[in-house]
């Protein structure tokens, strides 16, 4: 299994206690085991069937750091929308929801609701922005979560709680993911490369590169 704290893989040994209330089908059950490459606690306790544990320390389980090209507002709505998604995926879509729309404002894509700001950007004819499959595909799927694109948002700093399944809510913050990507990481990164080309170009006493 991975770590939730660290997402190494790691080898599961648990320990834990099982407590039989009466005649209840299923026991309480906890289950505790220490991560030997953070040295944190990973608990669980039983749900509602035999295999189903849940996790409680940590609350969420990692997801890759957010990459340090993203502004920092953005950056607080994708964390607090990871970190509450175990206990509220309405909550958590609603952040999702605030700061996929505050990335696409930011870059143009500005219209009447978020839907229509989804379809600008999957309508993109600018070459240089064209959007990449894998962020195609995953906020394509957004558009069929009706609640969470057809409300308009006239003040990008509101939050309106929505109704969405848990699934819904995880594929929203793998959508910030790809968006992350596409709007700021590889950029910075095309950035630096005709940087780099400049300086040689000039090192070398020619014309600087186009863009
Ligand atoms: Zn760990």
């Amino acid at each position: 299994m991975k770590c939730p704290h660290c997402t190494i893989g790691i080898h599961e040994s648990w320990s834990g206690k099982s407590f039989q209330y009466y005649n209840q089908p299923f026991a309480f059950a906890y289950r505790a085991m220490h991560c030997p490459e953070c040295d944190k606690w990973i608990i669980q306790i039983k749900g509602d069937t035999e295999t189903d544990w849940t996790l409680i320390l940590p609350r969420a389980a990692s997801r890759n750091p957010v990459p340090p090209e993203v502004p920092r507002t953005i950056a607080a709505d994708y964390l607090e929308a990871c970190n509450v998604l175990p206990i509220s995926p309405k909550a958590s879509a609603a952040l999702s929801r605030r700061c996929l729309q505050a990335m696409l404002r930011a870059h143009g894509y500005t219209a009447k609701d978020l839907a229509k700001e989804v379809d600008m950007l999957l309508a993109e004819t600018d070459a240089s922005k064209a959007i990449p499959i894998s962020l195609r595909t995953v906020i394509d799927g957004i558009r069929n979560f009706g609640n969470f694109s057809a409300h308009p948002i006239t003040d990008v700093t509101s939050l309106q709680i929505i109704d969405v399944e848990p699934e819904e809510a995880e594929w929203c913050l793998q959508v910030l993911e790809e968006c992350f990507d596409h709007f700021y990481v590889r950029p910075a990164q095309a950035a630096k490369r005709k940087a780099a080309l400049d300086a040689k170009l000039a090192a070398a006493g020619k014309p600087l590169s186009k863009g």
